[in-house]
C-alpha cells in the first residue's frame, strides 16, 4: 500500500477530495499547483493540522520545471490535473496539448521517480461521445469517436490524454498498475468559491441564470465518490486494478428532473429554478451566436448512461444517490455564501 501519494492539481475539486481522504486515512500527500504563493495559503488553511503530511509543489502541466521534486518519495499518483474550463477554447489544441503533455510528463516523472502505481483522472468524456445516434448505453469498453467532428475539444483532449497515456505505458512501463478512473459529471458538496465546471451548472440553475430548461442531461456522481474510487484504486492489489478503466457513475438525469430535484429537495433554495423548457429548434436556432447554447446543441435528446457497475464491482463504490448528491451540491452552495437563494 502506498504511504506517499502525488495528487496533481491540488486546487482543484476532485483533488480536494482525494487529499482529504488520503489525510484522514494517515497517508502523507504531495501535491502540485500552478502558483504556489498564491494556493498554498488556501490548502493549508483547509487542511489546518496537516502539517508536514501535506507538502505543496509549483508544477505546471506544459513544463518540466517542479515535477522531479513532487514525485521525490512517492510510491504512488492520483494524476488528477487537468484543463477543465467553462468556456469551449477557440481551438481544441488549447486543451488537447496541455493534457495529453502533462500526462505524458506526469508518467515519465513517476517512472523515474520509481513510482509503481498510477491512477488518471480520465472522463467519461472519453467513453460516450461522437457515437452514432441511437447507442445510449456505454461501458469501459466503449471509446469517444475522435473521428467525429462533432466531439467537442474538452471530450476529445480527454480522449487523447486517456490513449496516450496508455499507450505510453504500454511500451515504457508495462509492469506499472496504471488504471484511469472515468466520472461522469461530479457534483456534490463545494469547499469554496472556486468551482469546477460541474458545479457551475447547478449554481445557475439556483440563481436564474439558466432561464429554462434544454432537452439536455448527463450522468451523474458524487465528488466523496470519485475521490474514493481513486483512493480504492491506489490501495487495491496492483492485479485487480492494472490496465483497468473505472466508469464512476450513478444514473443519468435531464435537465428537467434536475431541476425537478431541487425544487422538491431543497423548495426554499429553488425559487429560481426554471420550470420552462427551452424547444430544441430554438437551440439550433441560436447556436451560432451564443457559445453557451452551442455546447447544448449536440446534446439534445441524447441519453448517455455510462454504467458505474465495474467500480462498484471491483472497487466496492456503493453510489451516493444523483439526487441526494444534487442537494448537497445546493446545499453547500448556499451555506458557503456562494448562492443566494433570495
Ligand atoms: P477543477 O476544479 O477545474 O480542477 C482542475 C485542476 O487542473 C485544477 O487544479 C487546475 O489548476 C489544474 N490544471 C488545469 N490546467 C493546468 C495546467 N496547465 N497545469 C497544471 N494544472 C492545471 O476540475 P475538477 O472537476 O476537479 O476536475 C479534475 C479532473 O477530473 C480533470 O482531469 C477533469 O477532466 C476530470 N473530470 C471532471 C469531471 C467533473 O464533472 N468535474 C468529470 C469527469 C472528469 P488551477 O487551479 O491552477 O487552474
Amino acid at each position: 500500500m502506498a504511504e506517499t501519494v502525488l495528487v496533481t492539481g491540488g486546487t482543484g475539486y476532485i483533488a480536494g477530495e482525494i487529499i482529504d481522504l488520503l489525510l484522514r486515512s494517515g497517508k502523507t500527500v504531495h501535491t502540485t499547483v500552478r502558483n504556489r504563493s498564491k494556493s498554498e495559503p488556501r490548502l493549508r488553511d483547509r487542511w489546518r493540522d496537516a502539517g508536514e503530511a501535506l507538502r505543496v509543489f509549483e508544477a505546471d502541466l506544459e513544463n518540466d520545471s517542479g515535477w522531479a521534486e513532487a514525485m521525490e518519495d512517492c510510491d504512488a499518483v492520483a494524476h488528477v490535473a487537468s484543463p477543465f474550463p467553462l468556456k469551449t477554447p477557440k481551438h481544441p489544441d488549447e486543451l488537447v496539448k496541455p493534457a495529453r503533455a502533462g500526462a505524458l510528463r506526469a508518467l515519465e516523472c513517476a517512472k523515474k521517480a520509481g513510482v509503481t502505481r498510477f491512477v488518471l483522472t480520465s472522463s467519461a468524456a472519453a467513453i460516450a461521445y461522437g457515437h452514432p445516434p441511437g447507442r445510449d448505453h456505454f461501458t469501459e469498453e466503449d471509446w469517444t469517436v475522435l473521428e467525429n467532428p462533432d466531439v467537442p475539444p474538452y471530450h476529445r483532449s480527454k480522449t487523447v490524454a486517456e490513449k496516450a497515456s496508455r499507450e505510453w505505458v504500454a511500451q515504457n512501463a508495462p509492469d506499472m498498475a496504471f488504471c484511469s478512473i472515468n466520472p461522469v459529471a461530479v457534483l456534490g458538496p463545494v469547499h469554496d468559491d472556486d468551482l469546477s465546471t460541474s458545479i457551475e451548472l447547478v449554481r445557475k440553475l439556483l440563481t436564474g441564470e439558466i432561464p429554462a430548461l434544454p432537452d439536455a442531461g448527463f450522468g451523474i456522481v458524487d465528488v466523496r465518490d470519485v475521490a474514493l474510487a481513486h483512493v480504492r484504486a491506489l490501495d487495491a492489489p496492483p492485479e485487480a486494478v492494472r490496465g483497468e478503466r473505472f466508469a464512476v457513475s450513478d444514473r443519468f438525469l435531464w435537465m428537467r428532473d434536475i431541476a425537478e430535484v431541487l425544487r422538491e429537495r431543497v423548495p426554499d433554495l429553488a425559487r429560481k429554478v426554471p420550470e420552462r423548457r427551452l424547444p430544441s429548434f430554438v437551440v439550433r436556432m441560436l447556436a451560432p451566436f451564443m457559445a453557451d447554447i452551442r455546447q447544448v446543441k449536440t446534446e439534445l435528446g441524447r441519453h448517455r448512461d455510462v454504467s458505474g457497475d465495474h467500480a462498484r464491482e471491483v472497487l466496492g463504490i456503493d453510489y451516493i444517490t444523483a439526487v441526494d448528491s444534487i442537494e448537497a451540491t445546493a446545499r453547500s452552495l448556499v451555506e458557503k455564501g456562494i448562492v443566494d437563494p433570495r
